[in-house]
C-alpha cells in the first residue's frame, strides 16, 4: 500500500500533480495551505471582513464554507432555490444540514417565491440552455444579497477544474471580454462586494476528498439541467491532457493568471468603465436594463414548466 509523503501512514489519495500520496490528515493540511496561499497571494480577504458564501449544497461550496470557518472568517451562507425539482430540494437539505451542524447562518432565496420563475421555466421562456438563466440569476442575486446584507465579500466554490475549463472555453473563442475578467478576485465596484474564489488552487478531486474526510454530506448527483453544458466537454479534454502530463491544468490556469491577466488590465478597465447602471435595479449593464431584469420579465410571465420537460441540450449558452 502506498504511504503518505509526510508521515508514512497509509495513504488515502494519490495526487500525481504533486507526485505524492497523502493520508487523510496531510491531505487536509495540503488543502488548507493551498487555500491560505490563494487568499494571501491574490489578496482575497482581510481579517474581520464579513463573507457571504454562495452555497449550492455540492462539495465545492460546502468545502469552501468549511475552510473559511476553520480559518476564522465570519462566513454566512446563501442558498438559492433554483426550482430544479428533486435536485434542488435535496441540495437545499445538504446546505441546511451543514449550517445546522456548524451553528452558522444560512440565508435562503427561492427564485419562484422571490421573482416568479424557476430555472426550467426560464430556460423554456428564453429558449436558451438552463445554465444560461441559472448563471445569470446566481450572479445577480448573490451580488444584491451581499449588498443588502452589508457583506464585504462574496466567496464561491469554483475550483481549479472549473476555472481551467472556463479558461479553455474563453481561449478557444478568444473571448477577450471574458478573459479579461477571469480572475480569482474581482474587486468591489458600483456598490457591489468583492468576489473571490478561494479554491482555485484545488482540484475537484481534492475538494471531494476534503468533504469525505471532514464528514460533510453533499449533493453527489449531477444537476439534471447540465446536459449540453460545454464546460463538461472542456473538463474532459483537460483531464485527458492532465493524465498524460500531470500539472498541465494548474499551469494552464495559474500561469494565465500570473502572465496573461496583467496584460489584459487595460481592456478590463475599459469594459468596466463602459458600464451603465440598470434603470430598474441599479446593477451594472451595457444597456439601459440589465440582463437579470429582462430575464425576470420574460420568465415570470411564462407558465411554470416542470423540470422533466426541459432538456439542457438545446439552444445556445
Ligand atoms: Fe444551474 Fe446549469 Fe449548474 Fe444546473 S448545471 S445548477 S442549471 S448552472
Ligand atoms: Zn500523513
Ligand atoms: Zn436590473
Amino acid at each position: 500500500m502506498s504511504k503518505c509523503r509526510v508521515c508514512r501512514a497509509p495513504a488515502v489519495i494519490d495526487l500525481p500533480r504533486h507526485n505524492a500520496n497523502f493520508c487523510g490528515d496531510h491531505l487536509l493540511q495540503l488543502c488548507r495551505r493551498q487555500v491560505e496561499k490563494a487568499i494571501k497571494d491574490f489578496r482575497m480577504l482581510e481579517p474581520g471582513e464579513r463573507v457571504l458564501v454562495a452555497v449550492s449544497g455540492g462539495k465545492d461550496s460546502l468545502a469552501v464554507w468549511d475552510m473559511l470557518l476553520e480559518l476564522g472568517y465570519q462566513a454566512d451562507g446563501l442558498y438559492l432555490g433554483l426550482g430544479i425539482g428533486e435536485y434542488s430540494d435535496e441540495s437545499g437539505d445538504y446546505a441546511r444540514a451543514f449550517a445546522a451542524d456548524r451553528g452558522v447562518a444560512l440565508r435562503e432565496i427561492d427564485l419562484r417565491d422571490a421573482h416568479g420563475y424557476d430555472v426550467p421555466t426560464a430556460a423554456k421562456a428564453t429558449r436558451r440552455v438552463p445554465c444560461s438563466a441559472c448563471g445569470l440569476s446566481k450572479r445577480h442575486l448573490f451580488d444584491s444579497a451581499a449588498r443588502e446584507g452589508g457583506y464585504d465579500v462574496v466567496a464561491t466554490g469554483h475550483n481549479l477544474d472549473d476555472e481551467a475549463a472556463v479558461l479553455l472555453g474563453n481561449t478557444l473563442r478568444w473571448d477577450v471580454d471574458y478573459l479579461a475578467r477571469q480572475l480569482p478576485v474581482l474587486p468591489a465596484g458600483g456598490g457591489f462586494a468583492r468576489k473571490v474564489k478561494p479554491l482555485v488552487r484545488l482540484t475537484e478531486r481534492e475538494t471531494a476528498a476534503w468533504c469525505l474526510i471532514r464528514g460533510i454530506d453533499y449533493q453527489v448527483e449531477e444537476c439534471p439541467m447540465a446536459a449540453g453544458n460545454r464546460h463538461l466537454g472542456y473538463k474532459a479534454a483537460l483531464n485527458g491532457l492532465e493524465q498524460g502530463s500531470p500539472g498541465t491544468k494548474a499551469s494552464f490556469y495559474l500561469n494565465f493568471i500570473e502572465n496573461m491577466a496583467p496584460l489584459l488590465a487595460a481592456h478590463r478597465s475599459a469594459v468596466v468603465d463602459g458600464l451603465n447602471s440598470c434603470e430598474r435595479c441599479g446593477a451594472p449593464t451595457t444597456g439601459e436594463t440589465c440582463a437579470f431584469c429582462r430575464l425576470v420579465e420574460t420568465a415570470s410571465a411564462h407558465d411554470p414548466v416542470p423540470v422533466e420537460l426541459v432538456s439542457g441540450k438545446r439552444g445556445r449558452r
